[in-house]
């Protein structure tokens, strides 16, 4: 059986194992491919591709931060994009004032705690990031540390990350997502179209029009879907030609999913490649 796991995280964002670290614990998993797909950045695909081993296929990718303004407030959704050409300015101008716009968003959330008497600093949470992609699990590292939560899902509760000190972060159109990662010569998976426990999803109206515009698959199978929202996720794949993936959405110890868990089937998968024409995967 081929192994396929296409959305994993590593240090780049808010993953816990180092690029190198992701693409051999991929290959202990018993992966045969698998993405590296880390939240508005490429920065780990060179040390991931240098540590990448026998055996194992790499998909370079990214995880696009997204804002739908059809709703009132607009919702935020997640697009996986795959083997694009990191180079293209449009798309890496977008991926550039993603990860700014992510750190200012980050020191304000804690200026925010610190002025209600939370011990912890920019710097210590800057420095959890690493010069990586900044997301609210290191500011969750933070409170952790400093005794106010045991688990990052804790952190992320109404009377801290989720509510109470959440900042929203100024994500990507999404129909400009779709289009630029297309523009760069890659594919698009909306990651975790219905996972309502994440908050609000968008109406099935825009799956279709994103499918007008381009979008190339949907991500089925992922540990935030109940089994009603898989099928569903499939069924609407399916009225619209879209291919259907599965993926661990790996964090490393940031979450308690592994490696694995949730899998892509090889046809989904040999589609993606033979429409992608931005870089190769490797292997
Ligand atoms: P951010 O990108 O900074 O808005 O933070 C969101 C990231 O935190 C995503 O990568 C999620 O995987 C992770 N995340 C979101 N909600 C939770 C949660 N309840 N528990 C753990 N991690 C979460
Ligand atoms: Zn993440
Ligand atoms: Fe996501
Ligand atoms: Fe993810």
């Amino acid at each position: 059986m081929t192994r396929i796991d296409l959305h994993c995280h590593s240090t780049a964002s808010d993953g816990t194992l180092t690029p190198a670290e992701l693409v051999r614990a991929g290959a202990e998993a018993g992966l045969d491919v698998m993405a590296i797909t880390d939240h508005d950045t490429t920065g780990g695909w060179e040390a991931a591709a240098a540590a990448r081993p026998e055996g194992l296929t790499l998909v370079r990718g990214a995880e696009l931060s997204c804002r739908w303004h059809g709703a009132e407030p607009p919702i935020a959704l997640h697009m996986l994009a795959y083997l694009f050409d990191p180079a293209e300015p449009r798309l890496a101008g977008d991926l550039a004032r993603l990860r700014t716009d992510r750190e200012q968003r980050a020191e304000k959330i804690v200026n925010r705690l610190a002025a209600d008497g939370v011990p912890i600093t920019w710097d210590e949470v800057r420095g959890y990031a690493a010069g990586g992609s900044v997301g609210r699990p290191h500011i969750a590292q933070a409170l952790i540390r400093a005794g106010l939560v045991r688990t990052t899902t804790e952190a992320f509760h109404s009377q801290w990350l989720g509510a109470r000190y959440f900042v929203p972060k100024a994500d990507l159109d999404v129909f400009e997502a779709v289009r630029a990662v297309r523009a760069a010569g890659g594919v698009t998976v909306f990651a975790h179209p219905r996972a309502t426990v994440r908050g609000r999803v968008v109406p099935d109206r825009l799956i279709v029009e994103l499918a007008e515009a381009g979008l190339f698959g949907l991500e089925a199978d992922h540990e935030d879907h109940t089994p009603e929202e898989r099928a569903h996720v499939r069924a609407l794949a399916e009225r619209l030609g879209l291919v259907v993936t599965g993926s661990s959405d790996f964090h490393g110890t940031h979450k308690t999913v592994r490696l694995g868990a949730f899998l892509t089937a090889p046809s989904a998968y040999e589609k993606i490649v033979s429409a992608a024409t931005g870089v190769p995967v490797l292997g």
